[in-house]
């Protein structure tokens, strides 16, 4: 359906695909020899994004979040779906939303191959492909005792940027400016999965929020942690704004940060800050992987904190 709209607004060269846009199928041929990393992800309007929103940030951010996925795996991004329903035929919704969608695309060599296209609310669900040399995907299950727990980047700054924004949080213009990217243009940490690969025992990259994302590759390893909230990465803008019990909520359960949490061996430290300088990514040490199970929260005072909210749950009331 809707031949034209596509033919305008989502048909790129796809040099990487056999057959890209326009037949029943994307037809692409794997790298020999490697394994295909495959995710969707879907945004929706109210839930996802504002009506409001920029068109091209919502481009931008529907391609990064599944990236973001793509990251967590060590998977080199290939080739992307893409399947929209849209109230009306906006042409320039649509031409800032595929600007947007195409330079997060161009900036991770990610075609887009395919797609469907209808009439409804405002839903965008996007699958990722990547590829991956056979064992060496980061896996959830893959954290041992005694692996450091490290994050990327930092935390907490798109959890303050939604408080902003919904207007339940006070900030000077210049301030809000240093959050708001975290919400509304996220960086998936593409390079840093890659480099990561032979290097982290596991990963998983946080969307909705440190504690319930770590929470998962602990379940699946069978393994506990303690995190020291001393030590974890977040920009002193949060500080300055936030009440620290609410600094401590943003960043250990706020959501939408689009960043890595991944273990490693201790004995690989050197090799974890190498690959963070050849992804170009900053990376902080942040815990420790305990046999016990359970996730624990040492303040500075070296108490552990009573932990309450683990999360941002979509289901949640
Ligand atoms: P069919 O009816 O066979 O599913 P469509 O008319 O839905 O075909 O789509 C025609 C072509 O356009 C297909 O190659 C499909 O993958 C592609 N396509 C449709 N919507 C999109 C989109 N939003 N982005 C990229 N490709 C799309
Ligand atoms: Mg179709």
């Amino acid at each position: 359906m809707e031949f034209d709209l596509i033919a305008r607004h989502f048909t790129r060269p796809t040099p990487g695909a056999v057959l890209g846009v326009g037949d029943d199928c994307a037809l692409v041929a794997p790298t020999s020899g490697m394994q295909l990393a495959v995710s969707s992800d879907m945004l929706l309007e109210g839930r996802h994004f504002a009506p409001q929103d920029s068109p091209a940030g919502i481009g931008h951010k529907s391609l990064a979040v599944n990236l973001s996925d793509l990251a967590a795996m060590g998977a080199s991004p290939r080739w992307a779906t893409l399947a929209i329903a849209l109230p009306a035929d906006d042409d320039a919704w649509l031409k800032a939303f595929a600007r947007g969608f195409f330079r997060m695309a161009d900036a991770h060599g990610i075609e887009l191959v395919g797609g469907d296209t209808t009439r409804g609310a405002l839903t965008i669900s996007i699958t990722v492909i990547g590829e991956l040399p056979p064992g060496e995907a980061l896996r959830r299950d893959g954290a041992r005792p005694g692996d450091d727990v490290w994050v990327s980047g930092v935390i907490g700054s798109a959890a303050t940027a939604l408080a902003y924004r919904q207007g339940r949080l006070f900030m000077e213009q210049i301030d809000a400016a240093k959050v708001l990217p975290a919400l509304y243009l996220p960086t998936p940490r593409v390079a840093l999965g890659i480099a990561l690969r032979g290097v982290a025992a596991s990963a998983i990259d946080i969307s909705d929020g440190l504690l319930a994302d770590l929470g998962h590759i602990l379940e699946r390893s069978a393994v506990g942690a303690v995190v020291d909230l001393a030590a974890l990465p977040t920009l002193p803008v949060l500080q300055r704004y936030l009440h620290e019990s609410v600094a401590r909520d943003c960043i250990l359960a706020g959501g939408d940060d689009y960043e890595l949490c991944f273990t490693a061996p201790a004995a690989r430290r050197d090799a974890v800050l190498e690959a963070a300088a050849r992804a170009d990514t900053p990376v902080t040490r942040v815990g420790r992987i305990t046999a016990d199970p359970g996730l624990q929260v040492v303040g500075a005072d070296g108490h552990a904190l009573a932990i309450t909210r683990t999360g941002y749950d979509h289901f949640a009331a």
